[in-house]
Formats: C-alpha cells, structure tokens, sequence
C-alpha cells in the first residue's frame, strides 16, 4: 500500500517535471504567451504564461477569463444579470429581504467582516451609502468637470448612520444576506477584485502571471526558475518604475491617491475614504504590498493607505505579508521583509 503511494507520488512528480520544470523533458520548447481582456472589474486583464503551444496557454487563459468573469457578475454593484442573485440584487431588497446568493458571495462577504474586525472598521464594505456619495460626485465631475462638487459634511454623516456590519445579516446556513436598513448599502471595491483574483490563480497551472487591474498575483516562477518581475508606479506619474519588485507565487497589490479621483476647487479627491472622517484619506499617497493571497492583498493595501504606519505593521505581521508606504513628502517606508524583493539595479 505504502509502495503504491510511493510509486504514485514519483510519477506525479516526473509528470509536473516533465510539463514544466526539467529541462531534459523540454521546458525549453515552451514559449511565452500573453493575452489581455477588458470585460472583468471596469479595467485591463493581463494572462502572462509559457506554455508548449498558443492553444495550451490559451485553455488555461480561458479558464482564468471565465473565473473571473463569474466573480465580476457575483460581485457586480451596479448591474444585473439574467438568473444571477448578485451584490446589485442584494443593495436593491436593502430593508425588504433576505437574498439567497451563491456561495462566493457569501464567502466574500465573511471574508470583509473579518478584514472589518481585523481593521478596526477601517477597510468596510458596508459603507456603501457613504461611498456612493463619493462616487455620484467623482461621475458628475467627469461628465461635467468645470462643475465638480464635494459631497457636503451634513449628506455624509446621514449617510454614515447607515453603516456598519450591524446591518449585514449573514446566514450561512440558510445561504442568505440581508442589509436590514433600507438605505444601507454594499460597495466590495476595496477586496473584491483582488479576492477574485486570488480564486484565479489559485486554479492557473504554475508559472502564470495575472493581472488585473494592477492586482497581480504570480503562481510560481517562470518554468525556468526566474520570478516574474513588477513594477511599482510613481504615484507621481513619473515615467517609469519607482521599483521592481522579483516575486514568485505571491501578489502585489497597490492603493493610491493617483488611481481614481476627481478635481474640484483646485483639490484631488480620490477614491478611498477614511470611515473616521468620511472624506479622502490624506496620511499616504500610495501602499504597496505583497501578500500570498491576493483578496488579503487587496484588503491590507486598502487598509494601509488608511491606517498609520504601526496599525498597518500589525496587520501585515497578522498576514505574513510585506508592505511600502509612500508618505505625502514622497518618503518611503517598508517593513522589514520588503526590501529582500526589490531587485537590484
Ligand atoms: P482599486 O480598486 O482602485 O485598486 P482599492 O482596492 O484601494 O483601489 O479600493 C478602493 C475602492 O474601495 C473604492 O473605489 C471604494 O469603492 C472602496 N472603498 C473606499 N474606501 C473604503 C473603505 N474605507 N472601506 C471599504 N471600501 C472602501
Ligand atoms: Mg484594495
């Protein structure tokens, strides 16, 4: 019995070897691919891979196209989708009642409660009333921007009342989620895309990169032996990286104020907001961080562009994950185990 398992174990390991390691068994022939597609969470999707033929890379490019595009619907705030109970369905019956949603939904939805709790209530994804404030005003300002306003003070302090991970009954059991306030509201932009990201790679063969958005996670270095290589941006919009990073299988996930913001009186107003205040948080101008799994990545980016730099130490510790801040004087901080991934110039 014991023999089998052994004889089994050997096979399976000349069989991934042969498929992509050892170069005796042709991973010289394979060739790189790389795809892209504009469909999943309003941005860019990049598939890097090497694979023996285009149809091969192409299989499995699909196959990460179509994850994606299942959690792009599931998690979707502002569409509907034929026979599809989405997190628009669930916003839509806030106050009337409990939505039975798909599994992934629900697995989110646990996985932001404890990022909530980790957090101090700094990354929440019920803030949704707050933050579609925020979003109505960066929509009208850029389709009227000689007009841009900022929510007032007042609309965001009701609008903060209906908030808070009191109001998200979660039943797992039942397989339903119900806000109990009519006007509370889900907004999963700060998690949700680099959670669906990690589900993707976790089922990629080895060796691919993927990105999207700038959410990128790497399943294992190149066949080769060499790690994929990213770029962190300027938040200034200089040319060019301010580092590159070499990472294997791992994810690295950037927040900044340069992402997505509009302009009024002269003033930048970006998109991720401070529950303590309910305006644009100003302590960062981008974090960066690297985390195995690419949701805790999203999460913990968001989460340390909010947070100071000791609550968001703790919170990569917790993790196992790295991080680099970006102070508004352009300084730049790192945990201890960053600087081992920035490649030497
Ligand atoms: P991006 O998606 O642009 O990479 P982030 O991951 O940092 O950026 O998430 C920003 C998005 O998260 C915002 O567009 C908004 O939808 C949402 N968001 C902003 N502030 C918060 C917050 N404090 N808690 C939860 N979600 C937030
Ligand atoms: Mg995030």
């Amino acid at each position: 019995m014991r023999k089998r398992a052994a004889v089994l174990l050997v096979a399976a390991v000349l069989l991934s070897g042969c498929a992509v390691f050892a170069p005796s068994c042709g991973y010289g022939q394979l060739k790189r691919y790389e795809t892209s597609f504009l469909d999943v969470f309003d941005t860019v999707t990049y598939v890097k891979g090497y694979a023996l033929s285009e149809e091969a890379f192409r299989k499995d490019a699909d196959a990460v196209h179509e994850t994606l595009v299942k959690y792009h619907r599931l998690y979707d705030i502002y569409h509907t989708y034929d026979g599809i109970a989405n997190l628009k369905t669930v916003n839509d019956r806030a106050g009337t009642e409990p939505v039975r949603v798909d599994r992934e939904i629900l697995d989110l939805l646990l996985f932001a409660r404890s990022v909530s709790e980790e957090t101090g209530g700094a990354v929440d994804v019920t803030l949704g009333a707050v933050l579609s404030l925020w979003h109505e005003a960066r929509e009208y300002a850029a389709a009227h921007p000689g007009d841009a306003y900022v929510p007032s003070g007042e609309a965001l302090r009701e609008a903060a009342r209906h908030t808070g991970f009191g109001l998200l009954e979660i039943d797992e059991e039942a397989g339903t989620v119900f806000l109990t306030d009519p006007d509370a509201r889900l907004d999963v932009g700060a998690l949700a895309k680099g959670f669906a990201t990690a589900r993707a790679a976790e089922q990629a063969p080895a060796g691919m990169l993927l990105s999207v958005g700038g959410n990128v996670a790497a399943t294992g270095p190149k066949p080769d032996g060499t790690p994929w290589v990213v770029g962190v941006v300027d938040p200034d919009g200089g040319e060019g990286y301010t580092h590159t990073l070499e990472i294997g299988r791992t994810s690295v996930v950037t927040s900044g104020d340069y992402q997505r913001y509009f302009t009024a009186g002269g003033i930048r107003y970006h998109h991720i907001i401070d529950p303590d205040t309910g305006y644009p948080s100003r302590r960062w101008k981008a974090v960066t961080v690297i985390a195995g799994d690419s949701g805790i990545g999203d999460a913990l980016s968001t989460a340390l562009f909010i947070l100071g730099r000791e609550a968001g130490e703790k919170l990569l510790l917790l993790h196992g994950a790295e991080g680099m801040w970006v102070g508004q004087d352009g300084t730049e901080y790192f945990s201890d185990g960053f600087p081992a991934y920035i490649r030497d110039q």
